[in-house]
């Protein structure tokens, strides 16, 4: 401390203020509390689905073996997670809101043998600050549980309370004083899909815990303890099943386990791809690449394998701190990680003979045909192909026989293309179709490109229209329109066609089941992830 005039002190600013007349306030001060947490947690906290990792997550520490998840409105009135783990001391049950308030670490060495989901100390501190918090939790050792009750980083009660082992945190009507915020978050189908996800992640990563997910009162996921396998069947759909491959590599350096799909399972989308490492879920486009790279040539180039897989290596050898939600990681050595992953599944696809030629085996029966048995000469050929089967296969009139798509693609456009004229144009011309330029049917000067687009001549040049892109929205507004006043009318169709969902696409189903049937769809719960549509 310090008296002299410029110094730090209060006693210092007030000689400095004498001494100059024009006086210009200091403009720096601390922000409260409350503002700083708000603050923190726009890193931490971005959405309901992130208080979800949050809370499971530190369940999971707290060594439970029963985790239940409850959501109402999609996270946004309420998410709680009650877990039978060790509890908080009443005195731990009041720091635990506290900013940089954790057990689990205590020195910066700690952080380079983490073993934990958490370290950072902010998770329940940021949640404090953008929600209303109810605590109950009790220790195994207590009598008594405690109760606290927390509103924008400020405790508003806290009493002794019956409880059994184990926490219960509720977190409800999430960012109430940050309106901004609020109005950021996604439909309640778009908010869920983010819930189920990371829900998938932290249960997926722990298959000896029992999950429970409970949505507007109805249980959407009761995952028993189990292996790995029946965790991944439970959470992404029986469907995987038979279509697992095992990955199992071991090295002094680093262990990994974990499954890879099959090659007919890779799907047009991205979607059931998972990397752990240490437990930890996390994103990696280079670990990614490592797997495409293990499937080369066994899968279409634009589609994606299903995988989960496991990397487990010294602690020292990977940063998870180089993100606010630990989703990405940096390894000391990430080549020899990218050489592990693709050697070790590249070895499980091939242990297993999923080639693309050999994933079949033929039925003996079909083995003893004398088709299969006896050469194909020149002579049967041509006794084959003049016969009236062969014919009948090539012929125009076969069941299965598509419409060269340039026409009937466009077909369902031009319905809906008004003042469309039929008549074939003329300017038709070779040179246009070497270019994959077809006349057009609209006969208006329309013209269509790579049986995608349709050129339409305007006043200053021409519009291209996405033909697909342009059906879907003229079906959008049709519907939008209809849907306006009343429930679009709605005809039952002879024979319901049953769907099966995957576990996650059934959670957003039960948000959206609504909706649909406003627009018309009926849709109703057939048990088991199935539905009837009417
Ligand atoms: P971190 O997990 O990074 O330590 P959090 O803010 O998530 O930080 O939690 C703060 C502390 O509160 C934890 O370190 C832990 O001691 C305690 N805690 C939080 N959730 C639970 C729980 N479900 N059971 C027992 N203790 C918990
Ligand atoms: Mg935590």
């Amino acid at each position: 401390m310090t008296n002299e005039p410029g110094g730090t002190c209060l006693g210092g600013k007030s000689l400095l203020l004498t001494a100059k007349p024009d006086f210009v306030p200091d403009k720096i001060t601390l922000l409260p509390d409350n503002i700083a947490n708000q603050i923190a947690a726009g890193e931490v906290i971005q959405r309901p689905a992130s208080a979800v990792k949050e809370l499971l997550e530190n369940a999971v520490d707290a060594g439970a073996t029963e985790i239940k998840l409850i959501i109402t409105d999609a996270g946004k009135a309420l998410l709680q997670v009650i877990d039978n783990g060790s509890g908080m001391s009443e005195t731990d049950a009041r720091m635990c809101f506290e900013r940089h308030a954790t057990s689990k670490i205590s020195t910066i060495e700690d952080l380079f043998h983490i073993r934990t989901m958490g370290f950072r100390g902010e998770a329940l501190a940021s949640i404090a600050a953008v929600a209303q918090v109810e605590l109950k939790t009790k220790r195994n050792e207590d009598q008594t549980g405690t109760y606290i009750e927390v509103e924008n980083s400020v405790v508003k009660k806290q009493e002794p309370v019956a409880a059994s082992n184990g926490t219960s945190i509720a977190m409800k009507n999430l960012f109430f004083n940050v309106p901004a915020r609020r109005n950021f978050l996604k439909s309640n189908a778009a908010e869920m899909r983010h819930i189920v996800d990371e829900f998938t992640r932290v249960a997926m990563s722990f298959p000896h815990i029992l999950f429970t997910l409970t949505a507007n009162n109805q249980q959407l996921f009761h995952l028993e303890a189990g292996s790995l396998k029946q965790r991944i069947v439970q959470l992404l759909g029986n469907n995987y099943n038979a279509k697992l491959v095992s990955v199992k590599e071991e090295t002094d350096y680093m262990n990994i386990y974990g499954f890879a799909g099959k090659p007919e399972t890779a799907k047009k989308t991205r979607g059931d791809q998972y990397f752990f490492v240490n437990n930890r879920f996390i994103k990696s486009a280079y670990l990614n690449h490592a797997v495409m790279s293990a499937y080369q040539e066994m899968i279409p180039a634009d589609s994606f394998p299903m995988y989960v897989l496991f990397i487990d290596l010294d602690p020292t050898q990977v940063d998870v701190n180089v993100h606010p939600t630990k989703q990405e990681i940096k390894f000391e050595d990430e080549k020899i990680v990218y050489a592990f992953v693709q050697a070790a599944v590249k070895h499980a696809l091939a242990q297993f003979s999923v080639t693309p030629t050999l994933d079949f085996e033929l039925d003996a029966s079909i083995q003893q045909l004398s088709s299969i048995q006896q050469p194909f000469t020149d002579e049967k050929k041509s006794s084959a192909a003049s016969g009236s089967i062969f014919k009948g296969f090539t012929q125009k009139h076969q069941a299965h026989f598509i419409e060269k798509s340039d026409k009937s693609e466009l077909k369902h456009w031009r319905d809906f293309y008004e003042g469309g004229q039929k008549s074939e144009s003329p300017e038709h011309n070779e040179a246009s179709s070497s270019l994959g330029i077809v006349n057009s049917p609209l006969g208006d000067g329309g013209t269509q490109l790579l049986n995608t687009y349709i050129a339409v001549p305007s006043k200053n040049g021409f519009l291209l229209i996405h033909q697909q892109a342009a059906h879907e929205r003229v079906l959008y507004e049709q519907l939008k329109a209809a849907s306006k006043d009343k429930p679009v009318a709605t005809q039952r169709s002879m024979f319901p066609s049953t769907l099966e969902l995957t576990p996650a696409d059934a959670a957003v189903m039960e948000e959206i089941i609504g909706d649909l049937q406003y627009l018309g769809y009926t849709i109703e719960p057939f048990g088991k992830n199935t539905y009837d549509g009417k």
